[in-house]
Order: structure tokens, then sequence, then C-alpha cells
């Protein structure tokens, strides 16, 4: 288990300045494409790592972000849920690539929307304790941690990005789909 580690990482190990990129939204067609799995040593992913975790930051209420949101069409995505009031465990800020779920348990229902289907927000099933097993852009290094809660569905939601799915695709029906509220 590699928890402490994803814990510890942070985008400055990366040594390059994010840039803040557009947000690509649906239908768009790269993303319902599975992107290609990368290289995390190759200074492309290095930089889209840091440009995804910019585009994030400066996204009010993001809480993740991959790759094919961003127009690029390969298995990368950063999360942070930390300031999210569902959240138990917390990793911080951290990037995935190649991300793959290795065990989950425990399904609940829980509203969910998403930057690229900016008008609705969707009731989907997820499990809520989870394990992952992805490689951090920059070293490479592998990496296996178990989380639940908030935390866990970010990361099944970032991980249906990379494999082409939104949380339309997971919805239950039409009556689970509702239009997002405007604040003026
Ligand atoms: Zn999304």
């Amino acid at each position: 288990m590699s928890s402490e580690r994803v814990a510890a990482w942070s985008e400055t190990e990366l040594g390059v300045d994010g840039r803040i990129l557009d947000v690509v939204r649906a239908p768009a067609g790269v993303l319902s494409a599975r992107g290609d799995d990368v290289d995390p040593t190759a200074p492309e992913i290095v930089q889209l790592a840091a440009d995804l975790v910019a585009t994030m930051r400066v996204s009010p209420g993001c809480v993740g972000l991959a790759a094919n949101q961003v127009g690029v069409g390969v298995r990368v995505f950063c999360v942070d849920v930390t300031e999210h009031p569902k959240t138990r465990t917390r990793h911080g800020t951290f990037v995935l690539c190649n991300a793959e779920v290795v065990e989950s348990s425990r399904n609940e229902k829980a509203r969910e929307g998403c930057m690229s289907v900016p008008d609705f927000t969707g009731d989907v099933k997820r499990a809520s304790r989870l394990t992952v097993r992805g490689q951090l852009p920059g070293t490479g290094e592998t990496v296996e941690f178990a989380t639940d809660a908030f935390e866990a569905r970010a990361l099944q939601h970032e991980i249906d990005h990379t494999d082409g799915f939104l949380f339309l695709d997971r919805v239950a029906g039409a009556h689970a789909i509702y239009a997002r509220q405007t604040y003026l």
C-alpha cells in the first residue's frame, strides 16, 4: 500500500508550471473514447499532469479533472477532494496515470456533477470502499491505496473518464438526471 506516498505527493514534484487549459464539453468525441496508456515519466505527461492540477485549482468546486476533459486522449487525471464535506479518507492533491480499480465494495447512490456536463447533475451508484492502482507522473512509481466515501466516488468518476464514460452513462435513467441550479 502506498497511501502515505500518495498523501505526501504534490504537484511541486513535477518541477514545471501548470497552464490553465480549456475544458471540453459533452458531446465532444474525446470524452467518449478510451484514453491511451501513457509513459508517466515522459515530459509531455509531466507537463499535462501540472496543467490538469492548475486547471482544477482555478475551477470552483472542481474535485477532479481527466486528460480527455482538456482534449488529450490519454489515461491521466488529477483529484483533490480535501475541501468537500462528504470526504472521509483523503490524500490531498494527486495525479494518477494508467489507473485501475483493484477492489470495490459497498455501493452507495449520490449526486454527481462534471465540468464537461455543466448543465446537469445525476444520481450515480458507486462503491464507497475502493482500492486503486496507478502510476505517479514524473517518477513513474506504481502506487496502490485504499480510500472511501467521496474520494472513492471521485476516483471512480475520473477512472470512468479515462475509459470514455461520463456520469450520464452511469445514471439509472432520465429520472435520475437533474438540471443544475444557477446561482446569480
Ligand atoms: Zn467529470
